[in-house]
């Protein structure tokens, strides 16, 4: 291991397809699946042609690439993570999904390599990450039109861009977005060892927040509770921990979180509204537990509690390409100044992506498999 630091319109899914050619160079139903080309190709890329377990039904194709239009922008793909939202697209279990076959992947970032004659946003050498979920990064290079792409600053580190545009700008807007925090106030986060959970503790950090972080308990917990300390992390506690009596002895010296993130539902999230100051709010951004939100009667009437949600997705859609890109760029200068380094990962060449794809859906892990090309 090195520690290194969807939106599907109908239109984008067209444009996909287009691109989507198998290497043969005949043209195939969208519906069809594909079959690998005979002829040697360029492009090799993660293919699925139908829903189901990701080790199974992914498959390294080759792809014809496309002719680069005037719009379009010809990249070459460096690296791209597997992301819980990658897995549930595959299963079919995604609030939105691609036409099938479809390249896997929503996050990464590439290298343009030629932009046609009417880009004006990017040039050869730029780096580039998706601009919406649903692009298909899982693939050595692509065409695809410049709207699609953000450029990025390529003086950050590879693992940082690759893993940038989706969990820290949640991370982000979670602790900006829901409470009007003040340094010194503390947030409580489950899932902390998550790539969205290490990005909050170090944005946390950067703005002066506490933060007491929740985890699974496992044997080698001291070994985690030192790394998301390194990271700036005030408190590592399990999820047996949170449950205990003491907790309110706890809240004695660190005072009562207004904002709590949630990324599992179920019990974890019910203990998570326990301990939120009167009025707080919990947000809740993943399900990794499969099971639902319950919130006590008894503490949404006495301490007024209030349940949200956050989709980065949703966010792109309420905000301008402009914003996100203020957003990216807000990042870019914490990841600049040593205050975000991307989440703990382990870097799998592409043509091992089923080992990949395994790990990435194994318990206590807490390494992100990051594909390179
Ligand atoms: P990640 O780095 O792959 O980490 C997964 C995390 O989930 C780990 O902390 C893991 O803990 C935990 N986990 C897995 N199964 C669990 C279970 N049954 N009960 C409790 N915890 C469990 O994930 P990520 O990329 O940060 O994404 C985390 C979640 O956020 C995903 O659900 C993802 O879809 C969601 N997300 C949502 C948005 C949004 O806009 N709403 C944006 C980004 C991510 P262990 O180490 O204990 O296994």
């Amino acid at each position: 291991m090195w520690v290194c630091g969807a939106l599907w319109g109908a239109r984008a899914s067209a444009r996909l397809q287009r691109r989507l050619r198998p290497a043969s160079g005949r043209r195939r139903p969208a519906a069809a699946s594909y079959s690998a080309s005979a002829e040697p190709s360029r492009v090799r890329a993660l293919v699925y042609g139908h829903h189901g377990d990701p080790a199974k039904v992914v498959e390294l194709k080759n792809l014809e690439l496309a002719a680069v239009g005037g719009s379009d922008v010809h990249v070459k793909m460096l690296a791209a993570p597997i992301n819980p939202s990658d897995i549930n697209m595959i299963q079919g279990n995604y609030g939105l999904l691609p036409k099938l076959p479809a390249v896997g992947g929503n996050e990464g970032v590439g290298q343009v390599v030629a932009v046609g004659s009417s880009v004006t946003g990017v040039k050869p050498g730029d780096w580039v990450i998706p601009a919406n979920a649903g692009l298909g990064t899982w693939r050595t290079e692509a065409v695809f039109s410049e709207e699609a792409l953000i450029g990025v600053p390529n003086d950050i580190p590879l693992q940082s861009a690759a893993t940038l545009g989706v969990n820290p700008c949640t991370a982000y807007r979670m602790l900006m977005d829901f409470e009007q925090l003040q340094p010194g106030d503390s947030v409580i986060q489950n899932a902390s060892n998550s790539g969205v959970g290490q990005a909050v503790i170090q944005i946390a950090a950067a703005l002066g927040l506490r933060t007491i972080n929740v985890v699974r308990d496992r044997p080698d917990i001291q070994k985690l509770t030192d790394r998301l300390k390194n990271l700036g992390a005030e408190h590592v506690i399990t999820e047996e921990e949170l449950r205990k009596h003491e907790m309110k002895n706890f809240f004695k010296d660190v005072p009562q979180p207004r904002l709590a993130l949630n990324c599992v539902g179920g019990r974890s999230s019910t203990e998570l509204l326990r301990h939120l100051a009167r009025g707080g709010t919990m947000v809740t951004y993943g399900g990794m537990a499969k099971q639902p939100v319950i919130a006590s009667v008894s503490l949404l009437i006495f301490k007024d509690l209030k349940l949200r949600g956050f989709w980065l997705s949703q966010w792109k859609k309420d905000h301008s390409p402009e914003q996100f890109k203020g957003l990216i760029l807000t990042l870019c200068d914490l990841i600049r100044q040593g205050q975000l380094t991307a989440p703990a990962c382990s870097k799998v060449p592409l043509q091992d992506y089923q080992r990949a794809l395994e790990t990435s859906m194994q318990p206590f892990v807490s390494s992100k498999q990051i594909l390179t090309m």
